[in-house]
């Protein structure tokens, strides 16, 4: 995170955590400090205090911060010979500072920045440690490496938010010290646009809003980490496949259904174990043989390549599936629909010959901007991952392959027009990778969809075609998963809409509310005529429900409207008699009495185009806003 902070802000946002201590030290003489790095929003500080601090004490702090702030107290640097300087901080009582200089001494640069999660506490390489540079700012001294701004006036805009725990050096045996964290932006805007954006992170939680929405539900006699889609997130579901369905056809895609075990010899094959092993529930015996539940689709999916032969007239074969997936996720780690056990991927794997792999490449990318196009994204670029490649031959049997695979990715990433970073150090042996990264209305990045350009796949497996001459060649087999996972993607989509879902997506797309129990034979009319109605949805035809509850009808039009709902059609004597509805959206406005036919017209024209007509804005107070 951090390494992708421009330098200039790291070296402030590094510095006011110097502020924020320094702070602290005036007001609290006997603090004792940990590490504190800066972060992709600002930075923490831990720190060893006599009682807890609470939010209130927050402010205090950052008044004291304020008051250095305009003394515009230096960033004084000096050596000191690593004895001297482990003396001078025992003499401090900065029992944690001693211990990362014998750390430091004793092990190296490298151990710390592990250790503690903070790369800029000491200065030096790994080798030769025999001084370490301190900086002074007023009355406060710390150990570390810098850099730093020139003084305390120019640290920025800065706010503390929160205090957590944390423990020192990771480990649960040792003591506990506070960990406050600061948000630090070089103006003032872009520190009240991230506290904006916090907050409606906060408002747009797609935990909370799942649970108001009844979108998916953990059940502890389940397993925690394995999601019950309900009905209302099953739709969400079914119309997502309904989208990729189509879109994959139109790229000449064809689905296939493969099952969610498999021997274990298949991950033999495909080198998922042993090296992979950790990542995959334990195995089950059926009839004396061992079987594993599936962390990858692609095994299966070489699986049905292979059942019959190809010529080199029927590639590309392109196979899509909708597949359910099982990877073991630390229960620690689990989070709402974002960290889970098991999910289902978007997935598909193109085998093409050499020639096609670029354009083939190409189409899988187009394909994501037309998604994203439908679904609003306007901030997303794509992130090559490449190996150290001067060290390319250690790792890889067939240096030249990779290069290859890497030349033909990076033709169509520059043919695409789409925005793109390459970042080093963190490649996949078997070929290059592309994540798409893309970002929320509120400017939540989210890493949804990862494709991979593999040449490998064809000797584990066997992958081949024929060739023109009539002999065997390799294929190239395209990974791809442009809609992630549905449990990653319907995270992203509920914070993304606020849970405002578009006519298309959403769950329910009208509610009918009967005025009085007279009229509920004709609202189940209404209903009817709507589900039966020309209108191509993933589920049927368009979703409707009848509100037959014994509220009044304020009560219930406002009870469709918190289910954000987009049409509410009231139906009383008047309408039964004209063969009519009263349109309400959920936003608020008013459409009117409409005949049938053209509320049908209305939403047939917003769920074919997939873009409503109004955007869908909700004007209470405190409530999250679709933008
Ligand atoms: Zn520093
Ligand atoms: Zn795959």
């Amino acid at each position: 995170m951090a390494s992708e902070i421009a330098p200039d802000v790291y070296a402030m946002r590094h510095s006011c955590a110097h502020l924020m201590a320094a702070a602290i030290r005036e007001l609290y003489p006997e603090a004792k400090f940990g590490v504190g790095p800066p972060t992709a929003t600002g930075f923490y500080y831990d720190i060893d205090l006599p009682e807890p601090l609470k939010l209130d004490d927050l402010q205090k702090i950052e008044q004291m911060m304020r008051k250095l702030r305009k003394k515009k107290l230096r960033f004084d640097r000096r050596e000191l010979p690593i004895e001297d300087a482990i003396g001078f901080m025992r003499e401090h009582h900065q029992d944690y500072k001693v211990e990362l200089l014998q750390l430091l001494r004793d092990r190296g640069t490298t151990a710390i920045a592990k250790e503690t999660g903070d790369d800029t506490a000491v200065d030096g390489d790994q080798s030769g440690v025999d001084s370490v540079s301190f900086y002074t700012t007023g009355n406060f001294v710390d150990l570390c490496r810098g850099p730093h701004v020139e003084n305390t006036g120019q640290c920025g805009e800065f706010k503390l938010i929160n205090i957590a725990g944390a423990y020192w050096r990771g480990n649960s045996d040792g003591p506990q010290l506070q960990r406050i964290y600061g948000l630090c932006f070089p103006t003032k805007e872009e520190l009240e646009h991230c506290m904006w954006q916090m907050e409606q992170a906060k408002l747009r939680d797609h935990r909370k809003i799942g649970r108001e929405l009844k979108i998916y539900r953990f059940s502890p006699e389940v397993g925690a980490g394995l999601p019950l889609w309900l009905p209302r997130g099953t739709a969400l579901r079914d119309e997502l496949e309904f989208l990729a369905q189509k879109e994959e056809r139109r790229d000449g895609y064809l689905r296939v259904v493969t099952p969610q075990i498999t021997k274990e010899e298949l991950y033999y094959r495909s080198r998922h174990l042993p090296y992979y092993a950790e990542d995959m529930y334990k195995p089950f015996e059926i009839d004396g043989e061992r079987f594993y539940l599936r962390p990858m689709n692609c095994p299966h999916h070489h699986q049905v390549y292979l059942a019959e032969k190809h010529s080199y007239r029927d590639l590309p074969v392109r196979l899509s599936e909708y597949g359910q997936v099982y990877r073991y996720e630390a229960s620690g780690a689990l989070s709402g629909l974002t960290r889970v056990r098991g999910f289902c991927q978007n997935d598909a794997h193109i085998y093409c010959r050499y020639d096609q792999a670029k354009d083939e490449f190409l189409k899988v990318m187009r394909l994501h901007a037309r998604y994203y196009d439908l679904f609003g994204i306007k901030d997303y670029y794509m992130r090559l991952s490449l190996p150290d490649l001067d060290k390319l031959d250690k790792y890889v049997d067939e240096p030249e392959k990779w290069l290859a695979a890497l030349k033909i990715i990076r033709e169509a990433m520059i043919e695409s027009g789409y925005p793109f970073r390459e970042v080093e150090g963190e490649a996949a042996f078997y070929g290059p990778k592309v994540d798409f990264m893309i970002k929320s209305v509120i400017g939540t990045e989210y890493a949804i969809s990862t494709n991979q350009l593999d040449f490998l796949a064809t000797q584990t497996f066997d992958l081949t075609y024929i060739g023109e001459d009539g002999k065997e060649h390799p294929v190239y087999v395209i990974h791809r998963a442009p809609l992630g996972s549905h449990e990653r993607f319907v995270a992203f989509l509920i914070e993304h809409y606020a849970g405002n879902f578009p006519t298309w997506l959403a769950p329910v797309q009208a509610m009918v509310v009967p005025i009085a129990d007279r009229h509920n034979d004709y609202a189940e009319e209404v209903r009817n005529l709507l589900f039966d109605a020309d209108v191509p949805t993933g589920t049927g035809g368009l979703r409707v429900e009848v509100d037959t509850s014994t509220e009044r009808m304020q009560k219930k039009i406002r009870n469709a409207q918190l289910e954000k709902i987009p049409y509410i059609l009231v139906v009383g004597d008047k309408e039964a008699e004209t063969r009519t509805v009263a349109v309400r959206l959920r936003n608020g406005t008013d459409l009117g009495a409409m005949p049938i036919a053209e509320v049908i017209a209305r939403m047939r024209d917003e769920v074919v185009n997939r873009r409503d007509i109004e955007l869908p804005v909700i004007e209470t107070a405190g409530d999250a806003t679709a933008h």
